[in-house]
């Protein structure tokens, strides 16, 4: 249900290590509208039942959410354990629904009429793995998300470019947002996000304009004392989402954790434009940002296109240097082309190294054209082009890239074929 759902994103399911052990995360598109779905582990897998760690997980997803669905399995039939867990979704006072999944070959009704006991109205039934029964579920989905959840209309920020800041807790994120309203004094105001959760800072800074997409919850800290704010994937994710450039702290002293490389991960499914900031650099000795710097371009290699930054959200060193990373990511996810300039690349590139031969057939390249921007993306038209191999199209992405000094964004590059 959860891969129909997100179809359109399947890549994202990817797991954040050291976070969502028992929580996927997707995005589902209707039209113009989205929201994320939260997969939990199954509860009756475990043995521990409600007490186990599964139930943690599924309790954090509850509280993340604005709508549960609670799926059934319609070949089980009604478990001894249902009504628990029933009993525990009823007690977040959050609209329920009740999915039946896999009644295909099942004769409907009577799969229904099994979990009728459990008395919630409206039983949608699913054959998930079929796709059947989607649609009604969405349509029940609908009308119980928030009005505000449609996708953040640029007139709802404070212009200039959309920067979210996203990491680990305790890597200094609101130490980070601080620092930037304080050395420049000019607040805006708070824009009110289009989501309840994501809070959007004015900045200008050096005479340029920025919305802040804060996670951190920093004007939240100051209203509530709250020390340390519940990390939420879905805020993080909805932030990178919302986001022109994301901002990834990193916590020099820790360097590159599992968590770290989850959110990378995300960063890259997005599409979004990407500097890192390795955050406390002043803690560190000269022997220790050595060897820091050696791990950090190792375990970044996959993502060797986005600048590193060393800072000291605290002390102020390294924030002019970071801005400036950021309007150059920003700068090259929006770069455009002319077709004539990218199908003189692309013959330079196919000139430089042609693709090696297919069944005595080479995949030929013949032109290419824009795409779009936030990624830039570079259309390019040839023949047999499903066979070439990934370390071609590394090799030409990697050849735009130098080109054209694309840094700090990634580069989609689409093939048509015209045969
Ligand atoms: P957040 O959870 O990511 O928002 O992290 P905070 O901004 O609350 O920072 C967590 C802790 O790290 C606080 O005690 C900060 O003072 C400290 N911290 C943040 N930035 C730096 C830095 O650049 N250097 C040092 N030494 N400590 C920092």
């Amino acid at each position: 249900m959860f891969n129909v759902l997100t179809r359109s994103r399947d890549a994202l399911v990817a797991d954040l290590p050291g976070v969502t052990r028992d929580r996927h995360y997707g995005i589902c598109r209707l039209g113009t509208r989205q929201f994320m779905v939260v997969d939990t582990g199954g509860l009756a897998d475990s043995d521990e039942g409600l007490a186990g760690l599964t139930a943690l997980q599924v309790q954090a997803a509850i509280d993340e959410a604005d709508v549960v669905v609670f799926v059934v399995d319609a070949r089980d039939g009604l478990l001894p354990g249902d009504p628990m867990v029933l009993d525990r979704l009823r007690r977040a006072s959050k609209p329920l629904l009740l999915a039946v999944n896999k009644v295909d070959g099942l004769d409907e009704h009577v799969a229904l009429a099994e979990f009728a006991r459990l008395g919630i109205a409206d039983p949608l039934p699913l054959a998930a793995s079929h796709g059947r029964g989607v649609q009604p579920l969405l349509d029940a989905v609908t009308p119980l998300l928030p009005a505000e959840i449609e996708e953040p209309a640029e007139a709802a920020d404070a212009g200039g470019v959309r920067v979210a800041i996203v990491g680990r807790p305790n890597v200094g994120k609101s130490t980070l947002v601080n620092r930037l309203l304080g050395e420049d004094r000019v607040i805006v105001s708070d824009v009110a996000g289009t989501t309840r959760d994501s809070i959007r800072i004015a900045l200008e800074r050096d005479g340029k304009r920025y919305t802040l997409i804060d996670t951190a919850g920093v004007r939240r800290r100051a209203r509530i004392e709250d020390a340390v704010e519940k990390f939420s994937v879905i805020k993080t994710l909805q932030s990178i989402e919302a986001a022109n450039v994301v901002v990834l702290l990193l916590d020099a002293k820790e360097g590159v954790t599992d968590q770290d490389a989850g959110l990378i991960g995300h960063v890259l499914e997005a599409q979004r434009a990407l500097v890192i900031a390795v955050n406390k650099w002043d803690g560190l000795s000269a022997y220790d940002r050595e060897q820091c710097r050696t791990s950090l371009s190792r375990k970044l290699d996959f993502v060797a296109w986005a600048p590193q930054v060393t800072i000291s959200a605290l002390h102020g060193s390294g924030i002019g240097e970071l801005m400036k990373a950021v309007n150059r990511s920003h700068a090259a996810a929006s770069r455009t082309f002319t077709s004539s300039e990218l199908t003189r690349a692309l013959e330079a590139a196919y000139e430089g190294y042609q693709p090696p031969l297919v069944r005595g057939h080479a995949p030929k390249l013949k032109y290419a054209h824009p795409g779009g921007t936030n990624p830039p993306t570079i259309v390019i038209h040839g023949s047999r082009t499903r066979h070439l191999a990934d370390a071609y199209r590394r090799y030409l992405e990697n050849f735009f890239r130098k080109r054209y000094r694309l840094v700090g964004t990634p580069i989609r590059i689409e093939f048509r074929d015209g045969e």
